[in-house]
């Protein structure tokens, strides 16, 4: 194959198999890259168990996984390097402030503060908040691959940044209560937690 032909989409792949949507440069890639036509029989055995499930809708973890699998994709040599920074949409896993009490902190017990974790793809931010007079302390430390970058905290009435230092570790003074974009930044990511709620 022309080695600077770029390998063919998910979606083209997919649009192939259950649209049947051909082209000649489509058939003549697949003739002639292995790596793609292997992708497509993959495609094509999982479409075929989807359409033998009795259950209405393709299960969501069926899809997840081809995803992830074209995800990680080795990047060839050949490829383009990525220009573009990465945008991910961060998710609450946990936030010991919605926990019961039966599995919570003690309320009272108001040393042991809040504790919130983020995650976006491969990173966990760690969020510990603490009142103070003046509204929050909030101390973070990414888990996983740390990269350089900062962190900032955006209200309607207020913006401010820290930058994380080698441990991945951050932190603000006196946060006032408010519910704020949360967003970190580095060279190839950009990680944004839309609602963090600082109360
Ligand atoms: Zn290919």
């Amino acid at each position: 194959m022309n080695e600077f032909a770029p390998h063919l989409s998910f979606e083209e792949i997919a649009d192939m198999v259950i649209d049947h949507a051909y082209n000649s440069t489509l058939v003549e890639h697949l003739r002639t890259c292995s790596r793609c036509s292997f992708e497509k029989d993959a495609v094509e055995q999982i479409v075929t168990t989807m359409r033998q499930d009795r259950t209405e809708d393709a299960p969501a973890y069926a899809l997840a996984s081809i995803l992830r699998a074209f995800d990680e994709r080795p990047v060839q040599a050949a490829d383009p390097k990525p220009t573009l920074v990465e945008k991910i949409s961060a998710a609450l896993r946990f936030d010991s402030a919605k926990l019961g009490p039966a599995h919570g902190f003690r309320s009272g017990h108001a040393s042991a503060g809040r504790q919130i974790l983020l995650s976006a793809g491969d990173i966990t931010f760690d969020l510990r908040l603490k009142r103070v007079s003046a509204g929050f302390d909030l101390h973070g430390q990414i888990l996983g691959d740390v990269e350089h970058g900062n962190i900032s905290l955006e209200s309607s009435t207020d913006t401010r940044s820290a930058s994380v230092g080698l441990d991945g570790e951050f932190k603000f003074d006196a946060v006032p209560e408010g519910v704020y974009r949360f967003i970190f930044h580095s060279e190839s990511i950009t990680a944004e937690f839309a609602e963090l709620d600082i109360s």
